[in-house]
């Protein structure tokens, strides 16, 4: 485990840790700025953009709009279309 770690630290180029740092700024302006939660009209059940929805395949920092279109509420299962942003 640290042997593959290492050796993929070291086959970071200067390129590739341009990238790495500049997704990280991105993530912390998204985080500060953008970061949104909507709520289940229905039972209440909050869609953190920030958390996702990992036991459903969304991964943290999934926007609300980039989540599926079948989603839907894991507590009554009605659709997106029945959340709204809080
Ligand atoms: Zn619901």
């Amino acid at each position: 485990m640290h042997f593959s770690k290492l050796s993929w630290y070291n086959n970071f180029t200067p390129d590739k840790w341009y990238v790495h740092n500049r997704r990280n700024y991105m993530n912390t302006f998204r985080k500060e700025e953008f970061n949104m939660k909507y709520v289940c009209s229905i039972c209440g059940w909050i869609y953190d953009e920030e958390e996702g929805y990992p036991d459903g395949g969304i991964a943290p920092g999934t926007k609300w709009e980039d989540v599926p279109e079948d989603f839907v509420c894991p507590i009554c299962s009605v659709g997106k279309d029945q959340f709204t942003q809080e």
